[in-house]
């Protein structure tokens, strides 16, 4: 029952500031996970089930985070890939009219809500 969250799981360029914002994504997202199963358990940890609640954790997390390494990096490499007239034509020409719109709108994302332990009601 062992996991990683933040830059331990997702370290990323600085490029789109998501690394921090993300690793609070996983927080809630690992939060619901684990808090979901201790309201199915009746309060209780149960390991089986703290295995599976990790797993899923990790699955609704890796895509979103493949997204901003790769977006993050991506938007880095263009901005600093120097000032060659082929460089320039792929950063002005095709990155910032076709591509960067997608990665920046990355940072617009809902992680979800953590359920409410304490009155028993799964999200
Ligand atoms: C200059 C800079 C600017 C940034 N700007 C932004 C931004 O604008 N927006 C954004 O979203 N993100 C930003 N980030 C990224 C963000 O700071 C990190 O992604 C985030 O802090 C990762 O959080 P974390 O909890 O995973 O790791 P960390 O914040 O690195 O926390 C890990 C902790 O573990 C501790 N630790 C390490 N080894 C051990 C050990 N053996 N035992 C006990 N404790 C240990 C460390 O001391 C540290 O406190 C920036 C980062 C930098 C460096």
């Amino acid at each position: 029952n062992i996991t990683v969250a933040g830059d331990a799981m997702h370290p990323m360029t600085p490029d789109l500031g998501q690394g921090g914002g993300s690793s609070l994504e996983d927080a809630v997202v690992l939060g619901r996970h684990i808090g979901n199963s201790v309201i199915r358990n009746g309060g209780l940890i149960v390991q089986g089930d703290m295995a599976k609640a990790i797993d899923d954790y990790v699955k609704e997390r890796r895509w979103r985070a493949a997204c901003l390494v790769t977006g993050s990096y991506i938007s880095g490499w263009k901005q600093q890939g120097g000032a060659k007239w082929w460089m320039k034509f792929l950063r002005d020409g095709v990155f910032y009219k076709y591509v960067f719109g997608w990665i920046a709108g990355l940072v617009h994302y809902n992680c979800g809500n953590l359920p409410a332990v304490s009155s028993g009601k799964e999200d």
